[in-house]
């Protein structure tokens, strides 16, 4: 394809060189719905080729056994060139992704390279123990990479996910077989291609494109892949999980989908609220894990909520990824365009209200109006599906027993949002909520990587970010010797 700023990269990335295939899954632009170009699917033998490179490439770098300054040194050098190459970074993001370009630079590209300087940091500072034992005998916990670490990662913050499982997993002296989503396939490309040129062993990261069913599935039943890493929906996690009961046991963390309350009290600052929730909701136009999709309001201040909202929803006004100023995300697809549409109709059907938006917005490509949906039942779709648009419902509850029993979805526990000047009940109801992460009086992640992230329940498996994040790359192994 011609007609790009920047050329895609194309093909495979394994071992340090792009490995091209034929064309296999069309990449389409969300703001257009313009085809930007194709990607190959890779096969069970090219992802064993990838596997392969991975052990060949620990085996020959001793990446694993390294002193781990320098592991934390090469992982600073890839992160400079992360941030040297940063507008690169942005666009080949926001040509496929729906990720505006004037947020992808700083929001994006700079939060990963200061993810993976956060890893690297941990690489020489975790280390086994040695343990007094009752016979004399000398024992110690010796602390090691898995190996080869396959991730999965989806399409809707491509770069940050890809951060997430490669920060880590390098810094904990693994090799990695990565797979982006087959929609938004270059950064990782790019990511992978900078971590050669920064001086990490070729064959460390190799990125394998495919669709889950076929490439997907040869990463997580692979024999020699020894730990999998995966982000994207919950249904995906399940057919991971199958599969690798099916196929022998291996150790995963899996990242899944949500359904996040925002609780609001009566005591609530309004207008602070008001701005959590739009961003609880609308960045990205709502396609983020944590997306506080369900609104539950204290009655006495509903109605003042809910024309604040309205009007806040109103402003914001879609524009093409690649254009100068951020403005409102596009769906990442037509069959995504067609399931939020769907499951709003469907709640009306079951006597749900439109508050405001609701519909398409007119104009080319995929754009969904911000819309709040009011005179929903705990049993209507809205309430109960992950939607993964621009789209919250609207609750209202007395009390903090009614608000404790509407926020508690049957299946998700991925975040929570409260909102209350009250310190005791914010004490009080966060250990209540069963989410892996709440929120008071804020909707969103810090931006310093130190929290864990992950869901409870059916929203996933261990964690991302944190101390927890590099520990879950490393395995230990109780040495006992006597004496
Ligand atoms: P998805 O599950 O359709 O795809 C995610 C990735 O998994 C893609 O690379 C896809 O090709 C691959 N995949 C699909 N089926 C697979 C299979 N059977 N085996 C192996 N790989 C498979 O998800 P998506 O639509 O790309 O992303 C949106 C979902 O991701 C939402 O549910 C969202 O909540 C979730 N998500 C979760 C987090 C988190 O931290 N919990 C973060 C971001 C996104």
């Amino acid at each position: 394809m011609s007609g790009f700023d920047i050329p895609l990269p194309c093909g495979h990335f394994i071992a340090g060189r792009y490995v091209p295939g034929a064309d296999a899954i069309e990449v389409i632009s969300p703001s257009t719905g313009q085809r930007i170009g194709a990607i190959p699917r890779a096969d069970a033998a090219l992802v064993d080729a990838a596997v392969q490179a991975a052990r060949a490439a620990r085996a020959s770098s001793n990446w694993g056994g390294i002193a781990p300054r320098e592991r934390l040194k090469a992982l600073h050098a890839w992160a400079d060139l992360i941030e040297a190459e940063a507008e690169t970074l942005a666009y080949l993001e926001a040509v496929c992704s729906s990720r505006p370009l004037a947020q992808a630079k700083v929001g994006d590209i700079l939060v990963t390279a200061e993810q993976i300087r956060f890893f690297a940091e941990f690489a020489d500072k975790e280390a086994g123990n040695l343990v007094p034992t009752a016979d004399s005998a000398f024992g110690f916990i010796a602390d090691e990479p898995y190996g080869v670490v396959g991730a999965i990662t989806p399409w809707n913050f491509p770069i940050n996910m890809a951060g997430w499982k490669l920060g880590p997993a390098l810094a904990a002296g693994n090799a990695v077989v990565i797979k982006p989503s087959e929609m938004t396939p270059y950064t990782t490309l790019y990511l992978a291609e900078l971590s050669v040129r920064a001086g990490i062993p070729a064959g460390l990261i190799n990125v394998v494109l495919g669709d889950g069913p076929v490439t997907g599935t040869a990463i997580t039943g692979h024999p020699q892949i020894d730990k999998v890493s995966f982000t994207g929906s919950t249904r995906a996690g399940a057919a991971i999980m199958e599969n690798i009961a099916r196929t022998g046991i291996k150790p995963m963390s899996l990242e899944l989908g949500g359904k996040s309350p925002m609780v609001v009290f009566g005591d609530a600052d309004l207008d602070l609220t008001a701005e959590c929730l739009e961003r609880g909701i609308l960045p990205n136009a709502g396609q983020f894990c944590v997306a506080g999709s369900r609104i539950l309001v204290e009655e006495s201040i509903a109605e003042a909520l809910s024309d604040r909202l309205k009007e806040r929803f109103a402003r914001h006004l879609p524009a093409d990824t690649l254009a100068p100023e951020a403005g409102f995300s596009p769906i990442i697809s037509a069959g995504q365009m067609g399931r939020i549409d769907s499951i709003v109709q469907a709640a009306v059907g079951q006597g749900a209200e439109i508050l405001c938006g609701g519909g398409a917005f007119e104009r080319e490509g995929s754009y969904y109006q911000p819309t709040l949906i009011a005179g929903v039942t705990q049993d209507n779709p809205a309430v109960t599906e992950e939607i993964f648009g621009p789209v919250a419902t609207f609750q209202t509850f007395n009390g903090e027993d009614e608000a404790m029993t509407l926020a508690a979805h049957p299946t998700y526990g991925l975040a929570a949002g409260l909102f209350t000047k009250d310190v005791s009940r914010a004490l009080r109801l966060s250990r209540r909520l069963e989410a892996g992460t709440v929120w008071v009086n804020r909707y969103g992640r810090s931006r310093d990587h130190i929290l864990p992230t992950g869901g409870w329940k059916a929203s996933g498996l261990g964690k991302d970010l944190g101390r927890e994040a590099y520990l879950a790359n490393r395995r230990t192994k109780s040495v006992l010797i006597d004496l």
